[in-house]
C-alpha cells in the first residue's frame, strides 16, 4: 500500500519495504519529489517536471496549487474552453504518482493512504478521496499531515542516517510546525512507543511558501515599475516570471544574508539587491499569522511551552531562518529538523498504511501503531435563536475533540402533523455560521402522520477518525429510525463525480515512452 503526500507544490510517494522501513519511491526522472503541476495540451496531459517547465512559456495551459482550491467546484482558470474541478487536477497528479511507483516497484498498486492538512475541512477531505478514486486508487484512509510527520518522527529508529533514536523510547510531547508551499498546520502530539495521541491542532489551509513568494513578487514588480515604464505583473508570462524569480530569491535568502536580483521582461532589465532583513520585513505579517495560530492553539487548549518536549519542523518553508527564530523566541527551545522536511509526511502516511493491515498475534497487537487524532473544526447545525430570531451555529462537536466522537442533538417538530424536519450541518465558522463549510442538509422526510407539536427528533452526528462525518436521525416517540438524506453524495458517486469521471477518462494522461 502506498503512502502519498499530495502537496500543494510537490508530492512524495513512499511505501514500507520488506525490512519494515518507510522508503521514498523515486519518480520516472529518478527524483524523490514530483512537482504538483499539470500541463493541459491539446492532445495530452503531463504532470511533474515537464509541466513545471511549461509555466515559463505557456502559463495559461498549466494548473498549479490546485490543492488550495479543493472543495470548490472549479479550478479558477479555464483550459481551452474546458473548466476542470480541483480534484480532477489532483487526480492527474495522483495517477502519475501511482504509475511511476508501479513502474519503479514492478507491481500494480491500487491502495493508498493520502495525507491532507489537519486544517482541511470535510468537503476538502472528500474531494481528496474523489481525486484518489479518479486516479484508480482505493483510498484506505486519510491522515493529517502533521500527524503523519509525528509518526515518522517517532518510528524511524534511525532518522535519516543520524543513527540516533529520536525519543530514546521515552514518552514525549511534540509540537509539529508544518509550513509547506500552500498550507500551514500546527499540532501537538503525545508519543508513547507506538501510541500517538494528537492533543490539539490548528492551522490555515491557505497560507504557505507561495504567499512569501507573492510578497517578493510584488516588491520586484514595484522595483521594475520604478526603473522602467512597465509592470511584469500585467501579463500572465510576466506574473509567472515574477513568481519563479521570487521563489529562487527566497531560497537564496535562506542560505545567505543578501542576494543579487537580475530579471528581464519585455526587453527591459532590472538589476538590484535584496537583503534577508528586507525580505523578512516584507513578509512579517505572514510569519505573524503563524505565530498567532501557535499561540492560539496552546492557549486555547491550556498547553504551556513547558509541556512541549520537542519542536519538529516539517515542510519546505521551515527552511526560512525566520521560522526557526520565531519558534525559538516563542518557546525558548531549539526547534529541530530531526525528520526530513520533504519526506516525513509521505513516510508517516506509508507507516500508517502498513499499520492498517490486520495483525494476529498478541505480540504484534502490543506493538501495533495506534493513532488518535482530533477534529480541527467545530461541527454544528444552523438554526435560529428562539429569542433573538437571529441565525446561529449550534456547535455539536467542539474542535479538538478526540476522534471518533459523536453527539446527539434533540430537535422538535414545530407544527402539528409535521411530516419533515430539515437540519443544515456545518463545519467551522463563527457563531452565526459565517464562513462555515456546508456539509449538507439532512432532511428527515418520512415522519409518521399526526405527530403532536414538539415531538422530539434526535439527530446523531459522528466525526470519524479520519475527519469524515456521518449523520443519523431517530424518532424516539415513534420508536424508529427516521429516514435521513444528506443532499450530497458519498465519495466516488453522484452526478458530479460521474461527470468528472467522463471528463477525466477523455483527457489521456501522458504514458511512459
Ligand atoms: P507542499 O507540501 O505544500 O507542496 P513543501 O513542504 O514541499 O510544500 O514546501 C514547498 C515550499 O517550501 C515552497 O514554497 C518552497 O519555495 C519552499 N522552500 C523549499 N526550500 C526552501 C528554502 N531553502 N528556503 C525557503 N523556502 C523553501
Ligand atoms: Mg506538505
Amino acid at each position: 500500500m502506498l503512502g502519498i503526500d499530495l502537496g500543494t507544490t510537490r508530492s512524495v510517494v513512499a511505501f514500507v519495504n520488506a525490512k519494515g522501513e518507510p522508503e521514498t519511491i523515486r519518480n520516472r526522472e529518478g527524483e524523490f519529489t514530483t512537482p504538483s503541476v499539470v500541463l493541459f495540451e491539446e492532445d495530452c496531459v503531463s504532470v511533474g517536471k515537464e509541466a513545471l517547465k511549461a509555466v515559463a512559456t505557456v502559463p495559461e495551459k498549466v494548473a498549479r496549487f490546485a490543492k488550495r482550491e479543493m472543495g470548490k467546484d472549479e479550478y479558477p482558470i479555464k483550459f481551452g474552453d474546458q473548466c476542470y474541478s480541483p480534484e480532477l487536477i489532483q487526480a492527474a497528479i495522483l495517477e502519475r504518482l501511482r504509475l511511476d511507483a508501479e513502474a519503479r516497484l514492478g507491481c500494480t498498486l491500487r491502495k493508498a493512504v493520502i495525507s491532507v492538512p489537519a486544517y482541511f475541512d470535510e468537503p476538502k477531505r472528500r474531494a481528496t478521496i474523489d481525486a484518489g478514486l479518479l486516479a484508480g486508487l482505493k483510498v484506505e484512509a486519510i491522515i493529517n499531515e502533521p500527524t503523519a510527520a509525528a509518526l515518522a518522527f517517532g518510528l524511524e529508529s534511525k532518522p535519516y542516517g543520524s543513527g540516533v533514536d529520536p525519543i530514546g523510547g521515552q514518552p514525549c510531547t511534540v509540537l509539529v510546525y508544518d509550513l509547506g508551499g500552500g498550507t500551514f498546520d500546527v499540532s501537538v502530539v503525545a508519543l508513547d512507543g507506538t501510541q500517538f495521541v494528537v492533543k490539539a491542532t490548528d492551522g490555515n489551509a491557505r497560507l504557505g511558501g507561495m504567499d512569501w513568494d507573492k510578497c517578493l513578487a510584488t516588491w520586484l514588480d514595484d522595483q521594475f515599475a520604478a526603473s522602467h515604464a512597465c509592470r511584469p505583473s500585467t501579463t500572465l508570462v510576466g506574473q509567472s516570471m515574477l513568481m519563479r524569480e521570487s521563489e529562487e530569491i527566497k531560497h537564496a535568502l535562506s542560505a545567505r544574508n543578501q542576494c543579487k536580483v537580475r530579471i528581464a521582461f519585455d526587453g527591459f532589465q532590472l538589476r538590484t539587491e535584496i537583503t534577508r532583513t528586507k525580505f523578512e520585513e516584507l513578509s512579517a505579517h505572514l510569519l505573524d499569522r503563524t505565530r498567532f495560530t501557535v499561540r492560539h492553539l496552546l492557549k486555547g487548549n491550556a498547553i504551556a511551552w513547558d509541556a512541549i518536549d520537542r519542536i519538529i519542523l516539517v515542510g519546505g518553508s521551515t527552511r526560512m531562518p525566520q521560522v526557526r527564530e520565531l519558534l525559538q523566541r516563542e518557546s525558548g527551545k531549539e526547534p529541530e529538523f530531526t525528520v526530513s522536511a520533504d519526506e516525513a509526511v509521505a513516510h508517516g502516511a506509508a507507516i500508517y498504511a502498513a499499520s492498517l493491515n490486520e495483525v494476529e498475534s498478541e505480540d504484534e497487537k502490543k506493538t501495533q501503531i495506534r493513532v488518535t487524532d482530533v477534529n480541527a473544526h467545530d461541527l454544528g447545525v444552523l438554526g435560529y435563536d428562539r429569542e433573538t430570531k437571529r441565525r446561529c451555529n449550534h456547535v455539536m462537536i467542539k474542535r479538538n475533540t478526540s476522534l471518533p466522537a459523536s453527539n446527539v442533538s434533540r430537535f422538535e417538530t414545530i407544527r402539528e402533523n409535521q411530516r419533515s424536519v430539515a437540519v443544515e450541518v456545518v463545519e467551522g465558522g463563527d457563531k452565526r455560521g459565517k464562513s462555515s463549510a456546508r456539509i449538507g442538509k439532512c432532511l428527515i422526510d418520512d415522519l409518521p402522520a399526526n405527530l403532536p407539536l414538539g415531538t422530539p427528533v434526535d439527530v446523531l452526528f459522528r466525526y470519524e477518525s479520519d475527519g469524515l462525518i456521518t449523520v443519523k436521525a431517530s424518532l424516539p416517540a415513534a420508536g424508529r429510525q427516521a429516514n435521513l438524506t444528506i443532499d450530497r453524495a458519498v465519495p466516488g458517486s453522484g452526478d458530479k463525480f460521474n461527470k468528472m469521471k467522463d471528463i477525466y477518462a477523455a483527457l489521456g494522461l501522458q504514458e511512459d515512452d
